[in-house]
């Protein structure tokens, strides 16, 4: 390498003016100093950032990136870029959320200024601030950020774009494009951070399943329905679950395609499912070991429909209930516990009884837990295939049931088999 080729190593490194590094280097090697002696000689006169000594941020590749690094200094590919608005210390802000790769790892980065960035493009960011996100690192770039862009790229093992199946979506990515089919689409009012908004909501389908939106921004060809592409989309959590957020930056339009929503669920073990964190549109199958209070028979705020305990509504005080029926079930397959829901009409049909039935046999009773009881006898032991929607929060994790069914050809074989683990 020519000492042309060290000096602007070194200065990219060190984030110092290259001739002034050349001048330095040309002193050492003329006093026969090796150069790789001379370069280090010099990371030590400018401080770089790895011995400790603060100063000008040192290159790194992407994948050596961790959260305890300060500033770091990166080549790399965009892969998104995605414009986003969001409110910080009281202002609009308009930032720039998206993914850089290179040879060895890709980063998530968020841009606080308008560099113009856009997938495919080769950058050096200089002096781009690193924080911790979930425990992975974060580029930040911003005013003291120097950003420039290469002429030369190189390959890197991740597709550019943000093209993906609603399958593959996690909270927390950005700039995603995707092709769907509205299934299910209504317009709300909704108390927005600027007063009363409407917004679209509802879920997307594709091949791969489904999952809930938001459009934040009523876009015609969502509310009409069929099947459109939708660019720089991005994905936050919702109730415990990803949805889909379509904002103003979003790009939306109708294309012609036919999209075959995918009708099965995907189907995981219970551990596997909690440890999504939430999955809309699971299911599962296991043992239900036991039914919860608050189960059978129950009553409702009128106001906020929450479920109340002896009359009182923990937001609206004595209230006349209203009566519905609901289950929460314990499901264990092995690998987990999941709190199964059964809204009234799944509870009906384990209960095998109407909402009147049910209240005839609490009056005989004089106990309206018997309800809970009879369901209990019933499926408490047996096996299920259940699925719903997967949320998980500190109390634990719930699976809001859409389908639930005794599984298995030979319910009472299995029953046994389920006996003799316990007994063992
Ligand atoms: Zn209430």
């Amino acid at each position: 390498m020519e000492l042309d080729n060290h000096a602007e190593d070194l200065a990219s490194d060190l984030g110092v003016d290259k001739e002034e590094v050349k001048a330095d280097l040309q002193n050492l090697v003329e006093y026969s100093v090796p150069i790789d002696e001379a370069k280090q000689s010099l990371r030590r006169k400018y401080g770089d950032g790895s011995s400790g000594g603060g100063g000008a941020p040192s290159s790194k590749d992407i994948g050596d990136i961790t959260p305890e690094d300060g500033n770091v200094t990166v080549t790399g590919v965009v892969l998104t870029a995605g414009k986003r608005s969001i409110r910080y210390q009281g202002d609009d802000l308009e930032i720039v959320e998206g993914r850089l790769a290179d040879e060895t790892g890709v980063i998530d980065y968020t841009s606080w200024e308008d560099f113009g960035l856009s997938p495919g493009d080769t950058i050096t960011a200089g002096n781009a601030g690193v924080r911790e996100w979930d425990g992975e690192p974060e580029l930040n770039l911003g005013e003291s950020t120097s950003l420039s862009f290469e002429d030369e790229s190189f390959d890197v093992d991740y597709e550019i774009g943000g093209e993906a199946q609603l399958a593959d979506l996690q909270t927390g990515d950005r700039a995603v494009t995707v092709e769907v089919t509205v299934v299910d689409c209504e317009r709300r009012t909704i108390d927005g951070r600027d007063g009363e908004t409407e917004i679209l909501s509802g879920v997307f389908g594709d091949e791969s399943g489904r999952l809930p939106f938001t459009n934040w921004d009523p876009v015609p060809a969502i509310e009409d329905g069929g099947t459109i592409r939708i660019e720089n989309a991005f994905v936050q959590e919702f109730r415990g679950v990803p949805e889909v957020n379509v904002s103003e930056f979003s790009t939306v339009s109708a294309i012609d395609r036919e999209i075959d929503v995918g009708a099965d669920a995907t189907t995981m073990d219970v551990g596997e499912a909690v440890h999504t964190g939430g999955i809309y549109d699971v299911e599962v199958n296991g043992n239900v070991i036991a039914v919860r209070d608050g189960s059978g028979l129950i009553q409702r705020c009128p106001e906020c429909y929450r479920v109340i305990q002896k009359g009182q509504c923990r937001t609206h005080g004595s209230v006349d209930g209203v009566d519905d029926l609901r289950v929460k079930a314990i499901l264990d397959d092995g690998t987990g516990a999941v709190t199964v829901v059964l809204d009234d009409e799944l509870t009906q049909q384990v209960y095998d009884g109407t909402l009147e039935d049910a209240l005839e046999q609490a009056r005989e009773a004089m106990d309206q837990e018997v309800v809970a009881d009879t369901i209990r006898e019933r499926i408490v032991g047996r096996e299920y295939r259940v699925r719903g929607h997967l949320s998980v929060d500190e109390y634990g994790a719930n699976l809001d049931a859409e389908d639930f069914e005794e599984s298995g050809d030979d319910p009472e074989a299995r029953a046994s088999a389920f006996l003799t683990e316990v007994d063992a």
